[in-house]
């Protein structure tokens, strides 16, 4: 009998072709058996917010067929819950049911940051911010991998638009890589111990993410302990051999073995180490130990319903005036929008789901208030007359006490594989609600999109606003949970809601040219830019309504060490209806010699109080909640100076705050020639060593620089070229003795 454990896998037994076969797939979805060596084919399948385990024919597109299988709420809809329970027991159900349905590993989820609104697969990320992405990522991974099946956190990295996603490079500093762009990854796989990183398309200043050393193996692994495979995004291997001495161990699909001959060359030409095949196989081989079921059971009716009482945690409640909402059930309804009864409640591509089963809201909202009428509104495949349509609908508002009007995007308007060019929804649905608006008493507009939509030239006409992103199968019955006040809206906002396209801080830098596109906004990514530079928002990040009101009381910052802290504030529940309420903890502070944003999430947790109900709840800030990446020191820095913690409502309301002082990290700048005068003086020991060189001795004359004023206006020079400029003539000797004060001996030899 073939055994089939890793640890008694001989490497030595298999030649340098078998090993090399099983670092590609066999096909679309599974990996090569070597059945000699007991080691089995298993199949990865996508995916984030679903299983889509195809038993026909393979695409990456999501267009054959799949096994059905519950969709749950899509990251979009996860990360405006705020709540790394909610993401938890997503990835829990999807765990379960891959293991069901013979999924070793799940390529999923998504923690690519939103840094434009365009991005085609935003709906498959959760948010411009990379703890909340981290947080809600870390929860789903280390759910799913307790069912059985390993997760493919993905695609790293700075895969951030969908525009020349397999060439484009992605340029990126490194400051801006290290504190918004990897972040999430970097918990993720610290925290949750995923069994595969899924690299992406793109270049990463310049190097495929499939044969970037730097990000596959001294950041990823060296840095971050990843022990896992590293597999490609499907296609995504360029060069084979660079690929695998890069860290890529699994290449997916199979290439019909052109990718294996070509590590085979490489081995033998003496280019590639053996060594890096053997680890790599090793890495694959340890997926295998991940094999699911193949019962094809799991609870479908259970995870229906787990799929609506999620979709209710999710979704948005962005404006209600004068209590529109909750809907009594008595009021007469009229519920308009072709999407209440066609649904759209995921995004195209390789995510889709042969969904178990879909709820549309009309039927949930009949099943509270059966006598609620239904006007299309608009028809989504362009069919019928738009006027005919929307005076239809404009009539029925009128008869009614309330509209309830569905609007959204269509996956004609944005998937995977493709941007969108405008964050405007179709100017047919913005006439309609406006027509509905003026002839209805109360007009309500619930949004299905999986990227953001402007809310301009319509949102002041309208008294509520639900936005429901895209909320997975049974999104149609969480609605009508929504509206009535069966559930009270909790979700909160993941990304900033902008006044115009114009406004965003990537806008002229996306999606690049001539196969760049220039990170040009560095870390003022989502609200860090607009609360830095005070540009308004529609509706900021951390924004969204109750059905109940809370009160924040009592912040108490205390430090628990020299960088960290812990955060106490009290949270009640002053309304009359239970509900829940995410704390929101940020850090602002200018201290460093980098420009920070204006401020920056760095705790949350999302509360449930009863009316009246009082809760104290404690948050730690870590070291990293206070520090910079330091490029030139190759390291995460806490500058010394004040931070101010602040509890805020959203991105851009500050409800409590309290300033620390830290003493920050004692590091001592080094300095060289190439260190500009300024620094030169600001060195606590090297300055006063230079300062008595440029004053006393060690030159003839004495230069007008050397004057506080002359030496002000020479302060950006580099010093080497400070002191030939100035013609001081340092001895080589006394140079060289400055250069070891500074800290970086030997550079002036
Ligand atoms: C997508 C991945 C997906 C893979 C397999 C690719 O096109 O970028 O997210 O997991 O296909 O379907």
């Amino acid at each position: 009998m073939a055994r089939t454990h890793l640890d008694a896998l001989r490497l030595d037994a298999l030649t340098l072709e078998q090993k090399a076969s099983l670092l590609s797939g066999r096909d679309f979805w599974t990996t090569k058996p070597l059945e000699e060596a007991g080691i089995p084919s298993v199949a990865l399948c996508d995916g984030p917010h679903g299983i889509r385990r195809e038993a026909g024919g393979s695409d990456h597109l999501g267009i054959n067929e799949s096994l059905p299988a519950t969709c749950f709420p899509p990251a979009v809809a996860v990360g405006s819950s705020w709540d790394a329970e909610v993401a938890a027991r997503i990835g829990a159900a999807v765990g379960r049911e891959g293991r069901a349905l013979g999924v070793a590993v799940v390529l999923g989820p998504g923690v690519n940051i939103k840094r434009s609104p365009l991005c085609g697969r935003n709906f498959e990320y959760y948010s411009e911010d990379p703890l909340l992405s981290g947080v809600l990522g870390a929860a789903h991974v280390a759910a799913l991998q307790a069912e059985g099946p390993g997760a493919s956190v993905k695609h790293f990295a700075a895969n951030n638009q969908e525009t020349e996603r397999m060439r484009v490079s992605a340029d990126v500093d490194e400051r801006t890589l290290r504190e918004i762009y990897l972040p999430a990854f970097e918990r993720v796989v610290t925290r949750a111990r995923p069994a595969t990183v899924m690299c992406s398309y793109n270049r990463v200043n310049g190097v495929h993410a499939s044969q970037n050393r730097w990000l596959l193996t001294d950041v990823l692994r060296r840095e971050w302990g990843f022990t896992g495979a590293v597999v490609s995004d499907w296609g995504a291997v360029q060069d084979r051999a660079a690929a695998l001495a890069a860290g890529l161990d699994l290449e997916m699909p199979g290439t019909g073995g052109a990718g294996d001959r070509r590590i085979v060359e490489a081995v033998r030409a003496g280019d590639l180490d053996e060594a890096v095949v053997n680890a790599s196989v090793r890495r694959v081989v340890a997926l295998t130990r991940r094999r699911g079921g193949v019962s094809g059971a799991f609870d479908a009716d259970a995870h229906h319903a787990l799929a609506r009482e999620l979709a209710a945690e999710c979704a948005v409640l962005l404006k209600n005036e004068d209590g529109t909402l909750p809907l009594s059930a008595g009021a007469r309804i009229a519920v308009i929008g072709e999407f209440a009864v066609r649904p759209r409640f995921q995004g195209g591509g390789s995510s889709h789901v042969n969904a178990t089963r879909v709820d549309a809201a009309l039927d949930a909202i009949r099943a509270l208030a059966p006598e609620a009428a239904y006007a299309q509104g608009f028809s989504l495949d362009g069919s019928g007359d738009a006027r005919e349509l929307r005076e239809a609908a404009a009539e029925a508002a009128a008869a009614a006490d309330v509209a309830v009007v569905f609007t959204g995007l269509s996956e004609r308007e944005e998937s995977e594989g493709f941007d969108r060019e405008t964050i405007g929804l179709p100017a047919v649905q913005v006439e309609l609600i406006r027509a509905v608006a003026a002839a209805a008493r109360r007009t309500v507009v619930v949004l299905s999109n999986g990227g953001v939509v402007s809310l301009e030239g319509w949102h002041d006409d309208v008294d509520a606003v639900l936005e429901g992103w895209l909320l997975g199968q049974a999104g149609g019955s969480a609605v009508a949970d929504l509206l009535f006040g069966v559930v009270n809206p909790s979700g909160r906002l993941a990304e900033s809601i902008p006044v115009r396209l114009q406004d965003t801080p990537s806008y002229l830098n996306f999606p690049g040219e001539a196969g760049h596109v220039r990170y040009g906004e560095g870390v003022m990514v989502g609200y860090r830019y607009y609360e830095t530079v005070e540009l308004p928002v529609r509706y900021p990040f951390g924004h969204g309504l109750s059905y109940t009101t809370f009160a924040i009381r009592g912040l108490k910052v205390v430090r628990t060490g020299d960088d960290t802290a812990t955060v106490t504030v009290t949270v009640t529940n002053t309304g009359a209806r239970p509900g829940k309420h995410v704390v929101q903890v940020y850090v602002a502070t200018s201290a460093g010699p980098v420009r920070r944003p204006a401020r920056e999430l760095r705790a949350f947790t999302k509360v449930a109080l009863a009316p009246g109900e009082s809760r104290t709840v404690t948050l730690p800030l870590d070291r990293r909640a206070f520090a910079y990446y330091d490029v030139p020191l190759g390291r995460w820095v806490v500058a010394p100076g004040d931070y101010t913690i602040q509890i805020c409502e959203n991105a851009s309301s500050v409800t409590a705050e309290t300033t620390i002082g830290l003493d920050g990290d004692a590091a001592v700048p080094v300095v060289s020639l190439d260190s500009t005068l300024g620094e030169w003086l600001s060195h606590p020991l090297a300055g006063p060593a230079l300062l008595k060189v440029l004053t006393g001795g060690g030159r003839s004359e004495r230069p007008a620089e050397n004057d506080a004023d002359g030496l002000r206006m020479a302060s950006s020079m580099p010093m080497g070229r400070f002191l030939t400029f100035a013609g001081i003539d340092v001895p080589h000797a006394t140079l060289r003795e400055l250069v070891e004060l500074g800290g970086s001996g030997g550079a002036a030899a």
